[in-house]
């Protein structure tokens, strides 16, 4: 472990109620909680704090007296290029070992964050702040650090966990509208696959339920979500299991937000339903779940119906890092709360990606 030399810092994330050891390392959570008054904690000299220009716009006050780095707001920006860039501008404001990178954004700042303080000098400690919901609930949780190569996402990565994850929801009020359904995907995932108690609840509410301000029930589900993730993770934290099941409507949503540059969580509700179409034959998934989980996503303003060219996408997918010949390892739900894996052929995939659209499926 990294040598800290910023008492209060290390006294403040001390007392931080949850923790989580991996076989990485050990995460402190601080759930409702404020980051400007955190922030006050870390000293300014081995504080580095990582953030996008959107982020950095809206939220001026924060970033005013610690030393920041910004980067654009995109999807691109989690390449090695960035974190050369990055690099370099922690050698020139002479950040050494004991120097403490916190990310403050969505999933692109978190991921960057955690690559280069994993790699930069052999690791030094890191935090983060997730800003979007998806964020929150997901990418930011489990410890992969991930940077692109072109279409392929992810290809260079790092397991190390984050010293601390800090969630201030405050951050939410001003994430746009698209924003929070993406990261509704993720949560009615969690629901399919483990919960059929969440799913429950969320089809009895909706996006603004959770969105009001004073209210308890959006941070209850977040925390829900992360014990997920992290139950998962614990078990499995290299992705030789149960890990996969966090996979569920992400191979046929691979490959179609490459194709359409459709935003992560719209085509994460595609696949579900994908794989729920699939699992009708497969696993005797009850027929109505697929339409009832339609029913779901656009309750959270998500896309239910979207013309795929499966060709193509069957062109990504067979380079897909979970192919084995000429099958795939796919996510499959037995019911509502219950996930299974299940090696499926090419053809039975292609076959659901052309059904997909018609409501009138004959599967
Ligand atoms: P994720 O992977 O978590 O979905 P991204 O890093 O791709 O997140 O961010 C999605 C978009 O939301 C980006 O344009 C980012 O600048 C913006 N964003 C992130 N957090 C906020 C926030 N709290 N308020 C407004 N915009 C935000
Ligand atoms: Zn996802």
């Amino acid at each position: 472990m990294t040598a800290l030399i910023n008492t209060k810092f290390e006294a403040s994330i001390q007392q931080m109620q949850q923790s989580v050891t991996f076989p990485s390392g050990t995460v402190k959570y601080l759930f409702q909680s404020s980051f400007e008054k955190f922030l006050q904690t870390c000293d300014k000299q081995h504080t580095v704090l990582i953030t996008n220009e959107h982020i950095a716009k809206l939220y001026p006050r924060l970033f005013k007296e610690y030393k920041t780095i910004v980067i654009p707001p995109v999807e691109s920006s989690k390449d090695v290029l960035t974190v050369e860039t990055l690099a370099k501008e922690l050698l020139q404001i002479e950040a050494t070992k004991k120097t403490i990178i916190i990310g403050i954004g969505g999933g692109v700042v978190t991921d960057i964050t955690g690559f280069l303080g994993s790699v930069y000098m052999r690791g030094v400690s890191f935090g983060f702040v997730p800003t979007t919901l998806l964020g929150m609930v997901d990418a930011a949780i489990g410890g992969k650090n991930g940077v692109n190569i072109g279409m392929n996402k992810n290809i260079l990565g790092t397991i190390s966990q984050p010293r601390f994850i800090l969630f201030d929801t405050r951050f939410l009020h001003t994430l746009p509208d698209d924003e929070w359904s993406n990261g509704f995907a993720e949560i009615i995932k969690y629901a399919c696959i483990f919960d059929a108690d969440m799913y429950a609840e969320l089809s009895r509410n909706t996006i603004s339920y959770y969105k009001k301000k004073d209210d308890k029930a959006l941070i209850k589900l977040i925390e829900r979500c992360v014990e997920w993730k992290n139950k998962t993770v614990l078990e499995d934290e290299k992705e030789n299991g149960i890990r996969k099941l966090l996979n569920f409507g992400h191979t046929a949503a691979h490959a179609i937000e490459n194709l359409y540059e459709l935003p992560h969580g719209k085509a994460v509700g595609i696949g579900m339903v994908i794989a729920c179409m699939i699992s009708e034959k497969l696993t005797g998934l009850d027929k109505t779940i697929a339409e009832n989980l339609k029913n779901l996503l656009s309750q959270y303003h998500l896309p239910v119906s979207f013309k795929i060219d499966a060709a193509k996408a069957m062109q990504l997918l067979r380079m897909d890092k979970k192919r084995i010949d000429d099958s795939i390892e796919y996510i499959l739900l037995e019911r509502v709360g219950k996930a299974v894996v299940k090696p499926l052929p090419f053809d039975v995939i292609e076959n659901a990606l052309s059904q997909y659209e018609s409501d009138n499926r004959t599967w």
